[in-house]
């Protein structure tokens, strides 16, 4: 198990500090032997990151905003210089203007749902598209959705409709590129108090509304979505892929 990524390089998205899930996932890959690529966006990210994994080795940092197919391009001819070939990718990003997570979901403006759906569901398929170019000894790709996506979590709004896009875009990736022995899953992760979850109204009430009811008891930790992704970003998945994967202490099974 201990180097089970040896020799493999793997593209992390979504540092953005010590909270982050990308981080939590991070930290599991890398003492498995994993290269790690990690992306930032604007230079407070990039010294955070510069920070955690000061202590890490064979790490590299670029630059890459997801709504800019310049940036995207960049990155992927960067990878491709670098390290000529990529084995896995960790897509944890997302984006919706505070105000659609403040007001009613009738009232989303046109221009925020459309970044909603660029920042947060797009950037997947664009980032898949270039991805699939570098996996020339196949892969694995796994993104990050929450359960607002199929049930109503009032104050999610658009981003519950970002999630049910997201994982529908899983699966219609997973389909094209499974030819080419590249997976692609999500992690439905339970509630996680990081920068981007202090968005979302009524936040704390759904911590300890899990903790309550879900079958554990508990809500989830960085290291619980950690361990399933080095399952689903190693060959222990090799016959998983499209799947949507609950991480959430049991919560999504609970009726009432
Ligand atoms: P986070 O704020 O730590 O990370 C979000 C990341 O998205 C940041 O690094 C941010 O820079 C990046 N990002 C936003 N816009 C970007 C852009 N234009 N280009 C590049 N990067 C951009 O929060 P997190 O909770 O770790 O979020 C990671 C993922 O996990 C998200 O998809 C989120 O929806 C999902 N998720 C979170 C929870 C939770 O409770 N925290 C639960 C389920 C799913």
């Amino acid at each position: 198990m201990h180097d089970i990524f040896k020799g493999k390089n793997i593209l992390i998205m979504g540092v953005r500090n010590k909270w982050s899930i990308a981080w939590g996932i991070a930290k599991a890959v890398k003492p498995l032997g994993a290269n790690l690529i990690f992306t930032y966006l604007g230079e407070k990210e990039k010294e955070a990151i510069e920070k955690l994994a000061a202590d890490m080795d064979n790490v590299s940092i670029y630059p890459c905003d997801v709504s800019s197919d310049r940036d995207l391009d960049d990155l992927f001819d960067a990878i491709k210089k670098e390290y000529g070939i990529l084995h896995g990718v960790v897509h944890s990003i997302a984006f919706a203007k505070s105000e659609d997570l403040q007001d009613t979901f009738v009232n989303t403006s046109r221009d925020g749902f459309h970044t909603a759906m660029d920042i947060s569901v797009f950037s997947l398929v664009a980032v898949a598209k270039r991805a699939k170019e570098l996996m020339t000894e196949g892969g694995s790709i796994i993104t990050l959705t929450y359960r607002g996506s199929e049930k109503v979590y009032p104050g999610y709004n658009v981003m519950g409709v970002a999630k049910a896009a997201l994982e529908a875009s899983v699966r219609y990736i997973a389909h094209e590129l499974g030819p080419q022995n590249i997976r692609v899953n999500a992690i439905s992760a339970g509630p996680i108090k990081t920068m981007s979850a202090r968005g979302v109204k009524n936040f704390t009430d759904i911590l300890e509304i899990v903790e309550q009811k879900s079958f554990l008891r508990r809500n989830v930790t960085l290291e619980d979505i950690g361990g399933t992704s080095v399952y689903l970003l190693s060959e222990l998945s090799s016959g998983v892929t499209g799947e949507i994967i609950y991480v959430d202490a049991g919560y999504n099974n609970m009726g009432l």
